[in-house]
């Protein structure tokens, strides 16, 4: 589910601007809820037509971590970090 920010009519084409909601998700690994946001990643989409106009939706979609101690999904997180400053080395 999203929830749209902003819908600029443009000539040519419906801009609509959207994000996740705000709600805490269960970790997919220990079922823990999390609202704690690691970051945001942008996404563009192209959308079905309206109005015969292109409709294009720009996403806001959260990366989540988990707040438990020693689950697999926060320990992936920080050795996924730790990988890519070694390679900057
Ligand atoms: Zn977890």
């Amino acid at each position: 589910m999203l929830v749209a920010e902003d819908v600029a009519d443009g000539r040519d084409a419906v801009v609509v601007t959207a994000r996740t909601p705000v709600a805490a998700v269960p970790c997919p690994v220990c079922r823990t809820l999390t609202a704690k946001v690691h970051g945001y990643h942008g996404r563009t989409v192209t959308d079905v037509p309206v109005d015969g106009r292109q409709a294009v939706d720009h996403l806001r979609v959260r990366r989540l971590v988990c707040p438990v101690l020693g689950c697999r999904r926060q320990i992936c997180s920080r050795l996924s970090a730790g990988s890519r400053s070694q390679m900057s080395s």
